[in-house]
């Protein structure tokens, strides 16, 4: 693509997304707002509750982007395994946080007793900072080592969104020094895809500096787009010549 910029390996877990049973909206959710922090993602693996296919993936995925985020896995319950794969990725042992203990009990005070399974929850590895949930159970883990950023959030979207956008998008943004994406779309309607990029010639294969061009066929036409991390009004001048 020729971008070298800051880029991103996304991991859903959970063995219910590779049955079809449920659909991996969270990738999605975080492709469109990675575009739009500037941040490349260049791959998106759905993964089982398998304790050494997880901490297999996250070492790979460790390897080969500076930034991994990680959905799925923080459950109570003894299948969800995400903790013990990013343990086992980074050779690190998992203990009780009192401070996160304190928080999971309090959260059941007002719900009765706690369930034993719910102590999970509480568990960090040393180079895990803990990140708050306000709507649920499970906190995330943002862990920064080796110069490789991966954050732990939860399956259920609502929380994940949640949580990405209060508290992980900005420091994101800040840590790996993303320049946001600018992009225009135009539509064309009633000419081939082919057609279409016989007409626009160089535009689309050399579209300019720093710029990158994409032609896509949709239901209601080609639309062709075009998206730069510079200056968005050299996005204006191309737009012209299309
Ligand atoms: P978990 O955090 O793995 O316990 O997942 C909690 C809930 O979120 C379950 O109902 C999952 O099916 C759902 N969930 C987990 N991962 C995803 C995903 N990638 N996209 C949509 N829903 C998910
Ligand atoms: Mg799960």
């Amino acid at each position: 693509m020729g971008y070298d910029g800051p880029s991103a390996i996304v991991l859903s877990v959970g063995s219910e997304l590779l049955v079809g049973e449920t659909v991996d909206t969270n990738a999605a959710f975080l492709g469109r707002r990675l575009r739009e922090l500037g941040i490349t993602l260049l791959e998106v693996r759905q993964l089982p509750d398998d304790r050494s296919v997880l901490a297999d993936a996250i070492r790979t995925a460790r390897g080969a982007a500076p930034l991994v985020l990680i959905t799925g896995g923080l459950g109570p319950t003894h299948d969800d395994l995400t903790r013990e794969g990013l343990a086992d990725a980074l050779g690190e042992d998992l203990a009780a946080d009192p401070i996160l203990e304190a928080e999971v009990r309090d959260r059941f005070r007002s719900h009765g007793s706690m369930p034993a399974v719910n102590l999970r929850q509480a568990l960090r590895i040393p180079s895990a900072e803990a990140v708050p949930n306000p709507i649920g159970s499970a906190p995330g883990w943002w862990v920064d080592r080796d110069g490789v950023v991966t954050v732990a959030m939860p399956g259920v979207p609502s929380e994940m969104r949640r949580m990405f956008d209060e508290q992980v998008a900005a420091r994101l943004a800040a840590r790996v020094g993303a320049a946001a994406l600018h992009v225009r779309t135009i539509k064309t309607f009633g000419l081939g895809e082919s057609a279409v990029a016989d007409r626009l010639g160089t535009v689309l294969s050399e579209p300019g500096d720093g710029v990158l061009a994409g032609i896509y066929a949709r239901d209601d036409g080609v639309h062709l787009r075009f998206s730069t991390r510079g200056d968005p009004a050299t996005l204006d001048a191309v737009a012209e010549h299309a």
